[in-house]
């Protein structure tokens, strides 16, 4: 077996590294910090039908009480409403590291506030749940993005490329963030403090699918309940940038294998597929209203031109690559938005 260059970390067999998922083991103990939010909340439940115990951590920032409200009463879950800004007492075998205010409609919505928050929820927040990790000798996964890429000049991107970030940015609060949470993990792992060696990276490209934040102004989200709302379509620029659109069970099945592998990463989990924004409303157009009308509007700042990782690693190290196209996921995605639009009357509707 091929080892990654550097940064391997020894197999810990006490959360049983070598243990194919599925296999009966001995039930963990998990924390999910943002596991209210999209993309912990499907990790939850994941965790929870696996047989794992859950604490979920989470400030309800982006996140909602209905994403994980179906595990209420069951006695292996636990939520709790608390900020990792704010020093956290568990004691727990793996740490799944989400918290983030992730979306970007948040900067317009109260930017000082929203940035200085990614701030402090990316380092203090990090520090916080490494230190965690560190006391208890838990292993540690940190969720970060492809934005660390920045605007890549490196097509598509591989985890050796170093990225093309402004530092003075717009939306230099959420790359410059998460680049820095990175750092703190990795100097974690390399440091005197040989109990979190058990560190993961994971670098996530653009995910969706059902519990989206309905009005978070991504793209995928915003397509969506424009054309549900028969609203116009809202393209920003000339709409030939790139996205490769990930669906979230593919991404919460390379989360599990990061975890529980031998490997710290950084690893690319996304979806190969590149998509223009205009290709992507043509999609939309098919899967809901051929008729729905696409409005061009001026673009934000910073934004990236292209976008589609390089996933190699992730099929080598991990065994792991998507099964989801985006013809065949965003289906799933368009009914629970209709639910939760139009209310449950509209399931049907499908
Ligand atoms: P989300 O906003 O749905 O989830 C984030 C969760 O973190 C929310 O439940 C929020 O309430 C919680 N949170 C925020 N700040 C917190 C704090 N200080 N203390 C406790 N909880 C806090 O977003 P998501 O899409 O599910 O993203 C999950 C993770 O994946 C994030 O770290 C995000 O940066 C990363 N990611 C997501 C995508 C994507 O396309 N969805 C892409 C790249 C990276
Ligand atoms: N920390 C935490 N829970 C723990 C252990 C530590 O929240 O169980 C926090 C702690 O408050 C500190 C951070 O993690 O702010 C880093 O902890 P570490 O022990 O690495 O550093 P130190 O406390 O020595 O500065
Ligand atoms: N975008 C768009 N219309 C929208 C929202 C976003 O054309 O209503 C574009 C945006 O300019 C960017 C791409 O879609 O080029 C992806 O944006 P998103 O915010 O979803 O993700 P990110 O930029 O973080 O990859």
């Amino acid at each position: 077996e091929r080892r990654w260059p550097g940064y391997d970390a020894p197999a810990m067999s006490s959360v049983g590294g070598k243990v194919p998922l599925g296999l009966r083991r001995k039930r963990l103990r998990v924390v999910v910090t943002g596991g209210a939010g999209f993309v912990g909340s499907h990790l939850v439940d994941r965790l929870m039908e696996r047989g794992d115990s859950v604490i979920v951590v989470d400030n309800f920032f982006t996140g909602r009480k209905e994403n994980v409200m179906h595990h209420f009463g069951n006695p292996n879950f636990e939520l709790i409403r608390h900020d990792v800004v704010e020093p956290l007492l568990l004691e727990v075998d793996q740490i799944y590291h989400l918290a983030c205010p992730a979306s970007p409609v948040h900067y317009k919505f109260n930017p000082v506030k929203t940035i200085i928050s990614f701030h402090k929820t990316n380092v203090v927040g990090t520090l916080n749940m490494l230190g965690l990790a560190k006391r208890i000798g838990a292993r540690f996964l940190l969720t970060s993005t492809s934005e660390v890429y920045g605007d890549p000049l490196q097509h598509p991107q591989s985890e050796t490329y170093w990225g093309n970030v402004n530092p003075i940015g717009v939306r230099s609060c959420y790359d410059e963030g998460k680049r820095t949470a990175e750092t703190l993990t990795m100097d974690y792992h390399r440091g005197a403090q040989v109990e979190v060696r058990q560190v993961r990276i994971a670098r996530i490209f653009n995910t969706y699918g059902p519990r989206m934040c309905i009005d978070d102004g991504r793209v995928v989200s915003n397509f969506v309940a424009q054309a549900l709302r028969k609203e116009a379509l809202t393209v920003y620029g000339d709409g030939k940038q790139t996205r490769s659109f990930q669906f979230v069970s593919d991404l919460v099945e390379g989360l599990m294998k990061l975890m529980e592998g031998e490997h710290v990463g950084p690893f690319n989990l996304g979806n190969p597929g590149e998509f223009t924004m205009l290709e992507l409303a043509q999609v939309v157009q098919e899967t809901i209203d051929p008729n729905a009308r696409i409005e061009f509007r001026p673009n934000t700042e910073d934004d990236p031109h292209k976008r589609k990782p390089d996933i190699s690693r992730a099929k080598e190290f991990l065994g792991w690559e998507p099964k989801v196209a985006l013809r065949k996921g965003l289906p799933l995605m368009i009914s629970d938005f209709r639910k939760r639009i139009f209310g449950d009357h509209a399931a049907g509707a499908d």
